[in-house]
């Protein structure tokens, strides 16, 4: 039986296996093997991997014997996982994806960041207590949602790689939750990449090893206060939506929708705004915002061209639907496409949207289409995305198609400004 370790305030599993392992000064591999869960070796049978999947769930048949190894009580092995934050944020709800698979959620999803994790240092470095000091603060599990791109605490924005090494700093190129799960060496708040050099085999390569919670902080230093304080109202109210004890509802054009297809719908307008750039640039919130989206977009547009020109419709669409990996570009399309989602009804929200919507139909209809129509979007975002003027020529207009659906409720203009 393992002596235990209680898991800190949303904790990643992956943080955990770390902190468990270092605490009981056996390797993550030693860990992983003992605790039940799944372990397997590269092809050449030199690196074990552990699978990403079990970031998001446990099958049943491993989280008995995991909570009995740790012993932890379910609901502490469940607050490890990714899966119950589904229940608020779409990209890992089953209800809103293709797959209800608990494996496929994590496989392919751009929108779960499984390998490119981002950190606070600060957080990284503990709250003082003697176990954090000890063993390094959380890995959090917020820190896997695209949507997270700033500490608002310690007021920084997070990094995604190693200042060091310029590496992931948790998961190896073995497609494993972790990487170096035979290293004993390492501390949980170090980097485990494996840095090129010239010898071949990767096994007995030193890691890089740099020391993450003596990283700088994303740069807002040199960012005007206005710039400083969009980023971390969006932050702060993205994450007043992924809360425990956040509203089961939120107002997306107008119109009541849970808060995990809120997410949904964000998700299709970031892409959308994305698509058309400059389209929505004069809506910026500040020059520093729209210049992040200027790098950004020209970075995906070259990459739309390039996948078109291979003749790839799928990887066309995901150079715009892939989240940012940029924190300020991430903060500055976040923003934007909160704030026309809180439009105060369908026809102020096709105001702004709609203009984005010809754009795209234009510059490539049947990509537009996939994100105008995407997949666990709500019915009234849809049409708002869908419905262009030919459809006034028949009398129908946004308001009368979305009512024209059962069970949609409005949103009170006044519960936004609430919610804000
Ligand atoms: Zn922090
Ligand atoms: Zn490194």
């Amino acid at each position: 039986m393992l002596r235990s370790l209680d898991p800190l305030p949303d904790e990643a599993l992956s943080g955990y296996l770390l902190r468990l392992s270092h605490r009981l000064r056996i390797t993550p591999a030693t860990l992983v093997k003992r605790t039940g869960l799944g372990i397997d070796t590269t092809a050449d049978s030199k690196v074990y991997r552990i699978s990403m999947h079990y970031l998001f769930a446990l099958e049943p048949e491993c989280e008995e014997p995991f909570a009995r190894a740790t012993r932890l009580s379910p609901a502490e092995v469940q607050g490890l996982l990714l899966a119950p934050l589904g229940r608020r944020y779409g990209p890992l709800n089953p209800r809103f994806l293709k797959s209800a698979e608990p494996s496929r959620v994590i496989r392919n999803n751009s929108w779960v960041l499984s390998e490119k994790v981002r950190y606070c240092p600060q957080c990284l470095a503990g709250d003082g207590s003697e176990i954090e000091a000890l063993h390094g603060g959380a890995w959090r599990r917020l820190w896997r949602l695209p949507v997270t791109f700033a500490c608002v605490r310690h007021r920084q924005l997070l990094r995604d790689r190693c200042p060091d090494c310029g590496g992931l700093v948790h998961a190896g190129d073995a497609k494993s939750m972790l990487a170096r799960l035979n290293d004993d060496a390492l501390h949980p708040t170090q980097c485990r990449s494996t840095p090129s050099s010239t010898a071949k085999d990767r096994s007995v390569r030193p890691a890089c090893g740099a020391d993450l919670t003596a990283a700088e902080g994303g740069e807002l230093r040199s960012l005007s206060p206005q710039t400083r304080r969009t980023i971390y109202t969006t932050q702060e109210r993205l994450t007043s939506l992924l809360a425990d004890d956040g509203p089961e509802q939120i107002g997306s054009v107008g119109w009541a929708v849970p808060v995990a297809q809120y997410f949904m719908d964000l998700k299709a307008v970031t892409s959308l705004i994305f698509m058309t750039w400059p389209e929505a640039r004069p809506h910026a919130a500040t020059p520093t915002l729209a210049q992040a989206l200027d790098a950004e977009a020209q970075r995906r547009h070259e990459d739309f061209a390039q996948q078109r020109a291979a003749g790839k419709r799928g990887p066309a669409a995901r150079a715009y639907v892939v989240p940012s990996a940029d924190p300020l570009a991430a903060a500055a399309v976040f923003e934007m496409a909160d704030r026309f989602l809180r439009s105060s009804d369908e026809n102020a929200a096709s105001a702004l949207l709609g203009p984005l919507a010809e754009e795209a139909r234009y510059a490539h209809q049947p990509v537009s289409y996939t994100i105008r129509r995407a997949q666990g979007t709500s019915i009234p975002l849809q049409i708002v995305l869908l419905t262009h003027r030919r459809n006034a020529r028949s009398g129908e207009n946004v308001t009368t198609l979305i009512e024209r659906n059962e069970g949609l409720a409005r949103w009170p203009t006044s519960q936004n400004r609430l919610a804000k």
